[in-house]
């Protein structure tokens, strides 16, 4: 320790230099060059330490650290508009206390309300931009830039489709410059991005940034062939004209006047209906055509917020609440393979364990070997992890920049990491396979496991532990020996009662009977899932039919290819998978006519749950029509349900759907899926 501290000072002398380079180069990729560098939870905690750091020692503040300042500097190959009235950015919270406490800091200010009414809106995840008008006719518009001075991007944005041209109103300020959000629709991106990659062109890596890139163009045209759309949010400069007196009522206006405003946007009368509004637009933000990054509260009183005024960066009567980052940095420790049901071979990275979208990961997928090769991926590296509501984390991108020298590149096996076989490589698929077959364990688990489950042969109570330990004791290698089992063996097994085993015996049993087409799906030929499964059985009635069947017999039956009929036809040629299929009959596995009937439907089989109210439907028809298909309803969402029919004002199940990662239906989905 030093006596007089001088070394905590100059330590943090070191580390705010640090930070503020890092900070500048970062904000140079994400505001200049629309390609950020690190995901945004990278940036906002380097931001944060910057922070505490020039706070704990006012010393080292300073006019022009990026802690005091809006965005990046605006590029040259624009015009330059200065702002009339500076374009801000805003506080981040990043947990419902930091929330509480900015409410408390504006209630401090006005001590005689004991709530404060709020504006609680979407953050539009895109790129601020301001619009002139003048005389009702759109002049001029401008990115925010440094917040003083913005790009002239007044052609561009002229080929916006939502942005109008004129405003016709009479009660519209003869000078009125509009404040909004320009943004890119999910879908108008992940098409962008397909088609550019299939052009061999530069994809972006998120619509925030696609937006922004898009809208950057020095030729307009460019702009003009993009997807982007634009919300209004707020007004800058205002000359010769009123405006209403709360954000609530300028937005209505601003509607009124011809913009797209967000029909999310909410008047709430305290905080705690901010707090609520996050959270329902939380379990709905995937429903929504446009990514959000979290919400922004305002101040809904005009006056308030002119009065409460801004600090050098932010107003103060504002704060953005952020989601839970979805993407993380992390390393990667070392990539394992893991064999699938057709033997396919998934690389996996096992990382340094990071929090990211609400868990910690510790492992993430990298789909195939092709994927990892593409994204070069080596042991070693810095990786982007995704997790984004409930699906697989996976690696997204590796951070060049952070490649350390001793950085390893991963091979490939040359044979199965589970049973030794050959590893082969189809020329024409991304996947790598162990050519083991049904000598591999674990594909021999996959199969098995796949066989059992609830859209095949659906036997309860044969989950994927047991699957392992039936295959790892050598009692179960086909799906045949399932049927094969006994009381004695069962009970005996680790962990298994007398009870378990005996309910096993008669899930077993119940199994025995069911349909053609899941009989069909449970057999696991490749390429050959539950659609498919269905058309085969529908067309030809019998599995003597199907076995009898050639190639070009099988290419008859709607949406097969020469591929699946070339792998059903080679499946049932193979001797051994002919023995099993006969054991399986022989076992007493039948589909009775009468079941096939009943589960017929094009929904059988299939669980619904219900919340919310739909505009065409009482719960009542929607539940008949769901039954009329074969579909079932169910009151309570659990991991079994398929579909969350959710209508207006749904309750907790959409959330419990969301956190389980069901498929969930707004209506017109709902009723296109009736429909279809
Ligand atoms: P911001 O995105 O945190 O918030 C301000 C912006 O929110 C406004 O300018 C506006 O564009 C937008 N907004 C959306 N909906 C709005 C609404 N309804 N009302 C008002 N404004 C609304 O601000 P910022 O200053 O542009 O960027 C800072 C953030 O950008 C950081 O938190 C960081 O996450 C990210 N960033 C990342 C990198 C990186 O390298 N990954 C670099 C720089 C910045």
């Amino acid at each position: 320790m030093n006596a007089g501290g001088d070394s905590t000072v100059d330590d943090a002398r070191r580390r705010v230099a640090e930070l503020r380079e890092l900070i500048e180069r970062y904000n140079r990729r994400y505001y200049m060059l629309d390609d950020p560098e690190v995901p945004d939870a990278e940036y906002d905690q380097r931001m944060r330490e910057l922070e505490e750091l020039e706070l704990r020692f006012p010393e080292l503040a300073a006019a022009d650290s990026p802690t005091r300042r809006v965005g990046g500097a605006p590029a040259a190959a624009f015009a330059a508009v200065r702002h009339r009235v500076p374009m801000l950015s805003l506080e981040n919270a990043f947990s419902d206390q930091e929330v509480l406490d900015f409410d408390r800091r504006v209630r401090e200010r006005f001590p005689r309300h004991s709530a404060v009414r709020y504006s609680a809106e979407p953050k539009l995840d895109g790129l601020a931009v301001s619009a002139t008008y003048e005389d009702g006719a759109f002049v001029r518009a401008a990115t925010r830039g440094d917040g003083e001075t913005g790009e002239d991007i007044t052609q561009n944005l002229r080929t916006i489709r939502s942005l109008p041209l004129r405003l016709r109103a009479a009660d519209v300020p003869r000078v009125l410059e509009v404040r909004g959000e320009v943004f890119m629709p999910t879908a108008g991106f992940e098409r962008f991005n397909r088609e550019a990659a299939a052009r061999g062109e530069k994809t972006f890596v998120n619509p925030r940034n696609a937006a922004a890139g898009s809208l950057r163009q020095l030729d307009p045209r460019v702009s003009a062939r993009r997807p982007l759309e634009m919300f209004v949010y707020g007004v800058g400069y205002v000359e010769n004209g009123n405006l209403p007196d709360s954000q609530g009522a300028l937005l209505a206006a601003l509607r009124r006047w011809g913009f797209n405003v967000s029909p999310e946007v909410r008047t709430v009368e305290s905080i705690d209906g901010c707090l609520a509004y996050f959270r329902r637009i939380g379990e709905e933000r995937r429903r929504l055509a446009y990514q959000i990054d979290g919400v922004v509260y305002k101040v809904d009183d005009l006056a308030m917020q002119r009065e409460l005024g801004a600090v050098s960066r932010a107003p103060r009567w504002a704060i953005a609440h952020k989601f839970p980052a979805e993407e993380a940095l992390t390393t990667v420790r070392g990539v394992e393979f893991q064999v699938g049901r057709t033997g396919a071979l998934t690389p996996v990275a096992r990382l340094a364990p990071v929090h990211v979208g609400g868990v910690t990961v510790s492992n993430a997928t990298l789909h195939n070997f092709d994927e990892l090769l593409r994204k070069d991926v080596r042991i070693g590296d810095t990786v982007v992890v995704r997790r984004a509501g409930d699906v697989i984390p996976e690696v997204v991108s590796v951070v060049p920049e952070r490649r350390p020298a001793h950085a390893e590149p991963v091979a490939l096996p040359a044979v199965c990491p589970v049973c030794g076989s050959p590893v082969v490589r189809d020329a024409d698929q991304a996947a790598a396979r162990c050519s083991g077959g049904r000598s591999c364990p674990a594909q021999r688990k996959e199969e098995i496991k796949h066989f059992a489950s609830r859209r095949a042969m659906d036997i309860q109570g044969l989950g994927d532990k047991l699957i392992e330990q039936l295959v790892d004791a050598g009692l179960v290698r086909t799906p045949a020996d399932v049927f094969a089992l006994r009381f004695e063996t069962l009970s005996e097994l680790a962990r298994m009662g007398e009870k378990s085993a005996r309910n096993l015996l008669a899930a077993i049993e119940t199994a025995k009977s069911t349909t053609f087409a899941r009989f069909l799906n449970a057999l696991g030929i490749r390429d050959v899932g539950e659609a498919t499964a269905a058309a085969l059985a529908r067309h030809f009635g019998t599995l003597q039919n199907l076995r009898r069947a050639g190639e070009a017999e099988l290419l008859e039956v709607v949406d097969v290819g020469p591929v699946v009929a070339a792998n059903v036809a080679a499946y049932f040629r193979d001797p051994v998978n002919a023995a099993v299929v006969d054991q399986l009959l022989a076992a007493g596995v039948r589909w009775p006519p009468g079941r096939a009937e009943a589960r017929g439907g094009k929904l059988s089989g299939r669980t619904f749950v219900l919340t919310g109210t739909l505009d065409g439907r009482t719960r009542d028809e929607a539940a008949a029509a769901i039954a009329a298909l074969g579909g079932k309803v169910s009151g309570s969402v659990s991991k079994k349900t398929d579909y969350v029919v959710a209508g207006k004002d749904p309750g907790s199940k959409l959330d419990k759907a969301v956190g389980l990662g069901v498929a969930v239906l707004d209506e017109r989905a709902f009723e296109r899926l009736l429909a279809e």
